[in-house]
């Protein structure tokens, strides 16, 4: 197998990972069956197993979450079986199915199974959403907590450990409590989306996105703008020869890209389809300026995302040469 994978081409492998997604999207869907009906038959009760979950992680080997996931969606697809048509034609993915099965009635479940065909994450939250609406938003919280922090005392250092982890020195341990405040509230759509997009812009530097660091990010750079004591007095540009080539783009061709492209990976493939990535952007001489691309010229520079910066650099610089 690992042979005919290295020998195929991207093609052939396409073509195989495609209809072994096919054959994996109707066992789930099969699997799923069977284990509505074994739940509905208690069937597992009379060979000594207190639920179908303790079954499916003491006999099938399923994790605690794939187990919750596919019962639940089991049950779901028993109340309505047009679910599992839907899970076997990859018309809404199985978290999808999760999201939306705790609002779906007899009245409503064709509308809203219809609608979610196809939605992205984003969409299925915003229907799950508006299928529960809340009266209002919610106040303001701010309370302080402390964490327990525990210090391992090694040789004179102190080693921080996870609260709450196993430490399997036997060492002396010492516990600090740490402050932090915690903030509840909720975001209205421009400010979300607002925090989306500096999610995808910072992504290089914070990868898991975590609020925390974009947060405290966003505040430096109003600091920056704001706070008086805080202003860096600013390096002035070297003045460049007229028609000079440097390899840094100048601004304005940076605002124009931006607006070419706008703010998505600009890489298109040979059947026409585009990128679009909106997270990793980078700016991208199409001639490289080494080879005499100019940065002057908004038609040599594109937006890519980090792999398709990456990938074009190979294609110009490593598979051609
Ligand atoms: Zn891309």
């Amino acid at each position: 197998m690992l042979r005919r994978c290295a020998e195929s081409t991207d093609d052939e492998l396409f073509h195989r990972l495609e209809a072994q997604t096919i054959g994996e999207r109707a066992h789930l869907a099969e699997t799923l069956m069977i284990l509505g009906e074994l739940h509905a038959r208690r069937a597992v009760l009379p060979r000594a197993f207190p639920s179908l979950f303790v079954y499916c992680t003491q006999m099938l080997g399923y994790c605690e979450r794939t187990a919750y996931r596919r019962i639940a969606a089991a049950k779901a697809s028993r109340d309505f079986p047009i679910i599992l048509e839907l899970l076997r034609t990859g018309k809404i993915h199985l978290t999808g199915i999760l999201l939306l099965r705790e609002h779906l009635t007899p009245e409503n479940h064709a509308a809203i199974l219809a609608r979610a065909e196809g939605a992205s994450m984003d969409q299925l939250k915003r229907m799950a959403a508006a299928l529960s609406p809340v009266p209002a938003s919610p106040p303001e919280r701010t309370r302080v907590i402390a964490v327990v922090e525990k210090k391992a005392i090694f040789g004179g250092l102190e080693v921080l450990s996870e609260p709450g982890a196993q430490s399997e020195m036997p060492l002396p341990i010492d516990l600090a409590l740490k402050f932090r405040t915690e903030h509840i509230f909720t975001l209205g759509e421009g400010a979300e989306a607002k925090l989306t997009r500096a999610r995808e812009l910072l992504a290089h530097k914070f990868p898991m996105g975590d609020l925390e660091s974009i947060v405290e990010a966003a505040l430096d750079s109003l600091l920056d703008a704001v706070d008086p004591t805080r202003r860096k007095a600013r390096p002035d540009c070297a003045p460049r020869a007229p028609g000079e080539q440097t390899r840094r783009i100048p601004e304005w061709v940076l605002r124009k890209v931006r607006e070419r492209d706008g703010n998505r990976c600009a890489s298109v493939s040979r059947e026409g389809a585009r990128c679009g990535e909106r997270r990793f952007l980078q700016f991208d001489h199409i001639v490289p300026w080494s080879r005499g691309g100019r940065s002057d010229d908004p038609g040599n520079v594109r937006q890519l995302c980090a792999a398709h910066n990456r990938w074009a650099w190979r294609h110009a610089f490593v598979t051609r040469s």
